[in-house]
C-alpha cells in the first residue's frame, strides 16, 4: 500500500469508514490491481473521486460546491470536522505533509503540528 492509500477520499485516515465500519478493507486498496470493483463500491465519494483519478476529494476543484463532500463534511460530529480539516490541511499543504503529521496517529483523525484556523 502507498502512503496516501491510507488517506479515505472524504479525509479519514486509514481506520474508519463511514461505509464500511465493520468489513472494511479500507477506502481504497484493491482498485488498482484490479481485486476490487469500483462500479460496486457503495460510497459515491469514493466513486467520484477514484474515477476523477484524484488521491482525496481535497484535489477536486468542485471540492468547495460539491453537494456529496459538503454533506458529509457537515455532517454534526466531530469526526466529520476533523476529515473537513484533513482535506484542508491537505489543500493548504501537501500530501507528505499531512503523511508526516498522521505518521503516529491511532485513529482516523489526530493532531497536526501546526493548526491552520
Ligand atoms: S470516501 Fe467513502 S469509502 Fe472512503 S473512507 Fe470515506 S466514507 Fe469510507
Ligand atoms: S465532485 Fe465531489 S465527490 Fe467527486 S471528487 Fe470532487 S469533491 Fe469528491
Amino acid at each position: 500500500m502507498n502512503d496516501t492509500e491510507k488517506i479515505g477520499c472524504c479525509g479519514a485516515y486509514r481506520k474508519t469508514c463511514r461505509e464500511f465500519e465493520k468489513t472494511c478493507k479500507g477506502c481504497k486498496p484493491g482498485y488498482l490491481d484490479g481485486s476490487r470493483d469500483l462500479s460496486r463500491a457503495k460510497c459515491r465519494m469514493k466513486k467520484c473521486c477514484l474515477t476523477k483519478g484524484h488521491i482525496t476529494c481535497a484535489d477536486c476543484e468542485k471540492y468547495d460546491r460539491c453537494e456529496i463532500m459538503q454533506f458529509f463534511l457537515n455532517h454534526p460530529g466531530y469526526k466529520y470536522s476533523k476529515y473537513k480539516q484533513a482535506l484542508e490541511f491537505i489543500r493548504a499543504h501537501d500530501y507528505s505533509a499531512f503523511m508526516k503529521a498522521a505518521e503516529n496517529w491511532k485513529n482516523a483523525y489526530g493532531k497536526y503540528p501546526e493548526q491552520d484556523n
